[in-house]
């Protein structure tokens, strides 16, 4: 996985300590590569944590982790994309229906 913001490649395999950061951004695990991390405000556009403000948050098993308190949370977004779909899927069955019963209205009077 690349760099967030400079989309530099770990060239290094991911073992022991890396000084490469996770974070998450918009429900996603981000990495950023230790010359980002010096640029000071590459916590800017993290997400954090609500319960300790911290940024050292991963994304695991669906959910977000912070891992300097421990809270996990659901993430918010997942379930606004899943919602829309359906409920759109919803009003053209309804539409569907409505059509489907004006046209029996229609066939039935002649
Ligand atoms: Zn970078
Ligand atoms: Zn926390």
């Amino acid at each position: 996985m690349p760099c967030y913001r400079c989309g530099v490649r770990q060239t290094d395999p991911e073992r022991g300590k890396s000084p490469w950061r996770r974070g998450v951004l918009r429900d996603e695990l981000i990495l950023v590569c230790p010359a980002c991390q010096e640029s000071g405000d590459w916590t800017a556009g993290l997400e954090s944590c609500s319960g300790c403000a911290s940024v050292h948050l991963i994304r695991r098993l669906g959910q977000v982790e912070c891992l300097d308190c421990g809270l996990v949370r659901e993430p918010g977004t997942a379930l606004v994309p899943a919602g829309i779909p359906a409920s759109r899927d919803r009003a053209d069955a309804a539409l569907a229906e409505e059509v489907g019963r004006a046209l029996e209205r229609l066939l039935g009077r002649r």
